[in-house]
């Protein structure tokens, strides 16, 4: 497949809490089938950059179009934007007192998909991470691998663009990490899906990514 079509171009971002300024007028695009990696010391405004993709953070200016729509714009409307996006976490947030099943399910059935819709989506899923037979589960009774396994098939319920991923492997093992980082290539391969993760671990770098972006102080260097 040739990667050539722009989802995401990121002109000028700022992103100010109060006084500090933590982003500092970054300019990136980002294309369809993608898998881009962020990297760069503590501090310098990764998870900033991440969360203004899925406005989790306002960006104070600038813009980020996303399918040709600039959502740093006021009236852009969040909830349509973020059906576009998955997230995973370096600690998984699964919901705890729910089972593996109705994880998957949860944000579906908040989108108010039909329950035969919503089990034929999660039986596919759960499928595709390998983690059928414990469906009935809760999330204390899988190892950190599965529990992450379980948040990427949360994070693609509902079949989104992009899946964005802020440390995803830092609590997990070598062997375990490579697991979700080939998880995460066969989502890129099978469905086109573009990936845009923060990593500190270059093997993670080396592995899975067609393009690194180097931050530093709030910008892109
Ligand atoms: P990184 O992910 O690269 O470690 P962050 O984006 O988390 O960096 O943080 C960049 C800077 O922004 C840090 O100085 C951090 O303290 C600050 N920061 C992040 N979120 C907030 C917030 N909600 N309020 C105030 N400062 C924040
Ligand atoms: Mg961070």
């Amino acid at each position: 497949m040739s990667v050539t079509k722009e989802l995401i171009v990121v002109k000028d971002l700022h992103k100010n809490f109060g006084d500090l300024e933590v982003l500092k007028g970054i300019d990136q695009t980002i294309h369809q089938g993608e898998v881009v990696s962020i990297i760069g010391p503590s501090g310098s405004g990764k998870s900033t950059f991440l969360r203004c993709l899925n406005l989790l953070e306002k960006p104070s200016s600038g813009q980020i179009i996303f399918e040709g729509i600039d959502i740093a714009a006021e009236n852009v409307d969040i909830d349509t934007h973020r059906k576009k996006i998955g997230m995973i976490f370096q600690h998984f947030n699964l919901y705890n007192s729910r089972t593996i099943y109705d994880n998957i399910a949860f944000p579906l059935k908040h989108l108010g998909w039909s329950k035969d819709k919503i089990q034929k989506r999660v039986l596919e899923l759960l499928e595709l991470i390998d983690l059928v037979e414990r469906k009935d589960s809760y999330p204390s009774q899988l190892s950190g691998g599965q529990k992450q396994r379980v948040a990427i098939a949360r994070a693609l319920a509902n079949n989104p663009k992009v899946l964005l991923c802020d440390e995803a492997t830092s609590a997990l093992d070598p062997q375990t990490t490579q697991s979700i980082l080939q998880l995460i290539k066969k989502v890129n391969k099978e469905f086109g899906l573009t990936v845009i993760l923060i990593t500190h671990e270059m093997a993670v770098v080396k592995e899975v990514c067609d393009k690194v972006a180097v931050m530093e102080d709030g910008r892109v260097v």
